[in-house]
């Protein structure tokens, strides 16, 4: 079975053996690699609930505390099928990667529970939010470990966690020492949320395909054509964002089936009809008739080889292989999931020419929008989205632009120009702190 947690620790070996010769002595930068490999603090185990039939069941949960060198641990968590310890350890050191690389002060984490929530009552969604920050305990809190949504949790699951937690401290009088409301970030707007940060992902990724526009001389956006794998909060904002910017977003699919509209779609009107239909396949037209019209039916494979100048993966890893890699016709890939490419596909598209703008700056727009959050909550002072945008936008831009210029120089990928200026920064934050 695929190891997510070696690729990413190969990922740092290759970015590592580029960096070492920044650094003159060799064995303290050896050192410093040899902790970056591991999460700091792996948390694991069971937590058990009573379901609506009476009958209690229980799921194996994990966090990966993997950086905290740069502040503290930050990262989404997950409900999902195919959750494991190495996909929730090599998602940690992804998102140390992700806060460095748009220079956020955060470390990365990640947690994770093997659930399929599809199968849940709301209820029984609940008391597994809030057993899972039971389980978590003071482990995680504003200035120590903030969790955030990731593939399946929701503003309403942050919203519980913040209660639980906050019922937590109060059960040991110290819910005054701290902001609970700053203990999560994702939260609901009713709730300390963020103005902006339901959007802020797909949305920052679409500031990263303006600025790669202007770098590559990109004259008429409306036919810059673009296929997007993945239909949930990420693929959804990122094609409502790109196709309000003038970019002609032809293909979108959900983890059933997708569509191909040559024309360009709506991404407001499909996501109307998944929702009504259930399925993105389903809005398709079929032999018969064509009463929803949006163009013809796709799968998830056919998808990433579309002959687009874009493809944006936008819902889990491992899906750009050394299999598919070779089929692949666009020209740019924006990775706005989370390790959709493995290592071996990476090369294969190196050698091919196709141009990655890695996970860890493409959609950092999150994790970023999560940082203005927590800073509103701290401080007890929230933003209008104007505000919010302005900050979002040039913090983008400015990773972008520091990254590009390491990849122009170099002569390198763009991810080994990220990872570069990323490990960099963790790691000169392991010596400023003398922990190596
Ligand atoms: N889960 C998102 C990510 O992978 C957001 C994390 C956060 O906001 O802390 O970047």
């Amino acid at each position: 079975m695929h190891n997510p947690y070696k690729d990413a620790v190969t990922q740092l070996e290759l970015v590592a053996k580029r960096l070492a010769t920044e650094y003159e002595d060799k064995k303290r930068f050896a050192a410093a690699v040899a902790v970056l490999k591991k999460p700091e603090r792996l948390l694991e185990g069971k937590i058990e609930i009573t379901l609506d039939s009476g009958k209690k069941q229980a799921f194996q949960v994990f966090r990966s505390q993997h950086s905290s060198a740069r502040g503290p641990y930050k990262g989404g968590i997950r409900f999902h099928p195919g959750v494991s310890k190495e996909e929730v350890q090599a998602l940690s050191l992804w998102m140390s990667w992700k806060t460095a690389a748009v220079d956020i002060p955060y470390g990365g984490a990640k947690g994770g529970i093997i659930v399929d929530p599809k199968k849940l009552s709301k209820s029984e969604l609940e008391k597994l939010s809030r057993a899972y920050v039971r389980f978590l305990g003071t482990a995680v809190g504003p200035w120590i470990d903030v969790p955030a949504p990731d593939v399946n949790t929701t503003p309403q699951i942050m919203a519980w966690m913040v209660d639980e937690y906050q019922a937590m401290l109060n059960e040991t009088n110290t819910a005054h020492l701290q902001n609970p409301l700053a203990s999560f970030t994702g939260k609901p707007l009713e709730l300390g949320g963020s103005q902006g940060r339901e959007e802020a992902t797909g949305l920052g990724g679409v500031y990263i395909l303006e600025e790669l526009a202007k770098k590559l001389n990109w004259k008429r956006k409306q036919d810059i054509t673009i296929a997007i794998q993945g239909f949930g909060n990420v693929g959804y904002w990122f094609a409502y964002h790109a196709d309000t910017a003038g970019y002609k977003v032809v293909a979108v699919s959900d983890s059933k089936s997708g569509i191909y509209v040559p024309e360009g779609l709506d991404p407001v009107r499909t996501l109307e009809c998944k929702k009504e239909t259930g399925q993105i396949g389903a809005c398709a037209c079929n032999e018969k008739e064509c009463n929803v019209s949006l163009g013809t039916k796709l799968s998830n494979e056919a998808l990433l080889e579309l002959d687009v100048d874009v493809l944006v993966p936008a819902a889990l890893e491992n899906v750009i292989t050394a299999e598919n890699a070779k089929n692949i016709k666009a020209k740019t890939i924006i990775e706005m999931a989370n390790g959709p490419t493995t290592p071996e596909a990476d090369e294969i598209l190196a050698k091919r020419d196709i141009r990655v703008i890695p996970d860890i700056l493409a959609n950092a727009g999150g994790v970023s929008t999560s940082y203005f959050e927590w800073v509103q909550n701290l401080s007890g002072y929230s933003w209008s989205k104007a505000e919010v945008l302005a900050k979002l936008q040039p913090l983008m831009a400015t990773a972008f632009e520091g990254i590009w210029s390491v990849y122009a120089q170099e002569k390198t990928t763009v991810r080994l120009a990220a990872y570069q200026v990323a490990v960099k920064r963790v790691i000169d934050a392991l010596y400023l702190r003398g922990r190596v």
